[in-house]
């Protein structure tokens, strides 16, 4: 099998963010970046079934800047084989990510595709399931295990309730849900390694793709300060002021 894994360069998800002056998004100058971390886990499945004797090859992919090429390096340094980036400055919406992802499965035909269920800087959630719609391949979304058997894979899902199993045929796309595994660390010796693995860098206009914005920011806005609690002298006291003030009860 051939794993194809998209891997985002997102502001650290210790950072706190801070909304830019002027209201049109968040500030990236000098704010540290790291991999999605639902994309960790997705390299990091891929690298155990690779372990597992179930994947030949794991190929990273990242589309954007050309400090992604360090986020493909972590992910080489987890263990996968091989770097793509589709270079841009522009910041591209799902659907134009999901017809970069198509044009690449259109040449490195994998099996399967692998990414995180959500970037944690947009919070879109909505990449794998356009790429899946694009390709016509069954999708998985939120896994939280995996199980494979004679060119089909179970996905379970974690939903309202409960645990949901399906069966896909492959190839398919899956998104990783936070359960899925827990990503290793990555070791000195393998980001030195890393640096040796091929890394291709392809210009985005060389895929002749319409990726130009169909949806447009007007404003991003801090959340409203917390006002400070109070204390309450008695139970008495705070049943009455949940109920009388706050309405809550
Ligand atoms: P989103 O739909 O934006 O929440 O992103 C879901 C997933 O799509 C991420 O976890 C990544 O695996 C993948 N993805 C989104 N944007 C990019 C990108 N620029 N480069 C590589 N993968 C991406």
């Amino acid at each position: 099998m051939k794993i194809l894994v998209p891997v985002k360069r997102v502001i650290d998800y210790n950072v706190k963010v801070r909304v830019r002056q002027d209201g049109s998004g968040v500030e990236t100058v000098n704010v540290k970046m790291s991999m999605n971390p639902f994309d960790e886990i997705a390299v990091e499945e891929a690298i155990r079934l690779q372990e597992a004797g179930r994947a030949e090859e794991i190929v990273a992919i990242s589309i954007g800047a050309p400090q992604c090429q360090e986020t493909i390096r972590t992910a080489l340094a987890m263990g996968a084989d091989r770097g793509i980036l589709v270079e841009t400055e522009q910041d591209l919406e799902p659907l134009g990510v999901s017809k970069v992802l198509r044009e690449c499965v259109d040449r490195e035909s994998p099996d399967l595709v692998i990414m995180g269920k959500q970037a944690i800087d947009d919070d879109c959630n909505q990449t794998a399931q356009i790429l899946a719609g694009l390709l016509d391949w069954p999708q998985g979304a939120f896994a939280s295990t995996l199980k494979f058997s004679d060119g089909r894979v179970d996905v379970t899902r974690e939903i309202d309730g409960g645990l949901e199993t399906l069966s896909l045929l492959l190839p398919a796309v899956i998104s990783a849900d936070l359960r899925l595994n827990e990503p290793r660390y990555v070791k000195l010796p393998n980001i030195m390694k890393a640096k040796k693995k091929p890394l291709d860098t392809i210009p985005i206009e060389e895929l002749g793709i319409d990726v130009a914005p169909r949806v447009s920011t007007i404003k991003v806005e801090e959340p409203p300060a917390r006002s400070g609690g109070i204390m309450v002298a008695s139970v008495e006291e705070l049943v009455d002021k949940l109920k009388n003030d706050a309405k809550v009860i």
